[in-house]
């Protein structure tokens, strides 16, 4: 007989990474640089609709598909930005974040026996996601070409079988901050229409690229829209992570799927937000852009101290993330380099909280010696860091390159 309690297909998903962190930051009084959230708010006008919203009594629940105004403001946008055209009536659905989208979207469309392919590192919720659906993942790694970490296409190819059913792609990429090229995306959207696999993509941080890398929908290459369902969030976009307002677009089919098993979940959720988002998608992309230059020279700021302090770092460009190569550092810090011990002492050791990136792996060997620090945060903070981790690394890299230089 089972014993009560968790189902064993969930016992591997017990607590998340992002909260021990952030609860060992409150611990130790370490700078959190672990936890990926903006310590600043918002459009202040998105945060005034929100209030007007409460005030104005929009409290009850909102219809099950998301508040038309803001499903009308999605499409508005994926035209505008995508030329993406969806129906807000049928292609859109507001979720419960970006996280209840994709579990959603995994329960509708993937079953017992089905076959989930992931790129990992995966965003830990996926895991999970696969595992309430009753399905199983698939695993191809990322692979670091010496430049950034790529999609390794032949890789994806052949792990693709007969009972591959979903594709979940998660680009701008947390937590490498790769985002892939037109020529991955091409490769992907072949082996998509050649398998007849659907395709869920995490697209968060749309709006959060860098330098000359720009985000390409995997919807808008020949043969997708119609196998794919993207996923998006306000949380990223306009700093409201709290508020967890996120949407769905695609097929017909495919969102009445999504709508079948969100409701169910949530039902509905964030009456007085989904205006102020709808707001904010009309009125404040502006914000946006100034929010990602300087989401950009945080990068910047953060990859340069990193590197300062001893840091492998290695290019990210979109996402709240940076990774770099911890050896050094740990050898210098006389710390384990395996990224699990060395981020659960550097608290102790350097005041600074970071995430290992084998958590969100099934293959954790190429990936032991890597973490990865979150770059949302206000200057102040990013230099106390860095100071922190400079005071104590006693590191000096040879061939140091121009601030910037590389990444
Ligand atoms: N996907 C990725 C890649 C993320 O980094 C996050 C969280 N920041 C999410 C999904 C979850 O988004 P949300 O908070 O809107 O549920
Ligand atoms: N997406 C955030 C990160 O990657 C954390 C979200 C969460 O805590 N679940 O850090």
């Amino acid at each position: 007989m089972r014993p009560h309690g968790l189902v064993p297909r969930l016992q591997p998903f017990t607590s998340t990474i992002f909260a021990e962190m952030t609860a060992l930051a409150g611990r130790t009084g370490a700078v959190n640089l672990g936890q990926g959230f903006p310590d600043t708010d918002g459009p202040a006008g998105m945060l005034e609709t929100a209030r007007t919203a409460i005030a104005e009594g929009r409290n009850q629940y909102p219809p099950g598909p998301g508040d038309p105004e803001l499903r009308d403001a999605i499409a508005e946008h994926r035209s505008a930005h995508y030329g993406l055209r969806h129906d807000p009536d049928t292609e859109v659905l507001v979720t419960v974040g970006a996280t209840e989208g994709i579990a959603a979207a995994l329960l509708a469309l993937s079953d017992h026996g089905d076959e989930v392919l992931l790129v990992e590192p995966y965003y830990d919720s996926y895991a999970a996601a696969v595992a309430l659906a009753g399905a199983r993942r698939r695993t191809v790694p990322l692979v670091y070409d010496g430049d950034r970490f790529a999609l390794d296409v032949d890789a994806l190819r052949a792990a693709v079988g007969p009972s591959t059913r979903v594709l979940l792609l998660n680009s701008p990429h947390n937590p490498t901050g790769t985002v892939f090229t037109h020529t991955e995306l091409a490769a992907l959207a072949g082996l998509a229409v050649e398998h007849d696999l659907l395709v869920v993509t995490d697209e968060v941080y749309e709006h959060l690229t860098f330098d000359a890398a720009s985000h390409v929908p995997l919807a808008t290459l020949p043969g997708m829209a119609e196998r794919t369902l993207s996923v998006s969030s306000a949380g990223k976009t306009f700093s409201a992570t709290g508020w967890k307002i996120g949407w769905v677009c695609g097929p017909a089919a495919l969102v009445a799927a999504v709508r079948a098993a969100k409701q169910f979940l949530t039902f509905v959720g964030g009456a007085p937000f989904q205006p102020a988002v709808a707001y904010a998608l009309r009125s404040e992309l502006d914000w946006v852009a100034r929010h990602r230059a300087a989401l950009q020279d945080k990068r910047h700021r953060l990859a340069d101290g990193l590197r300062a302090a001893g840091f492998g770092v290695r290019r990210s460009e979109g996402t709240y993330f940076v990774c770099a190569d911890i050896r050094d550092v740990a050898a210098d810090l006389g710390l384990s380099s395996d990224g699990v011990d060395f981020c659960m002492a550097l608290p102790a050791a350097a005041g600074v909280v970071a995430v290992p990136v084998s958590v969100f792996v099934d293959d954790p060997e190429p990936w032991r010696h890597v973490v990865r620090f979150a770059f949302c945060k206000r200057d102040e903070v990013l230099d106390e860091a860095v100071y922190r981790l400079t005071s104590v690394c006693r590191h000096v890299p040879h061939g140091v390159s121009a601030p910037g230089e590389c990444c």
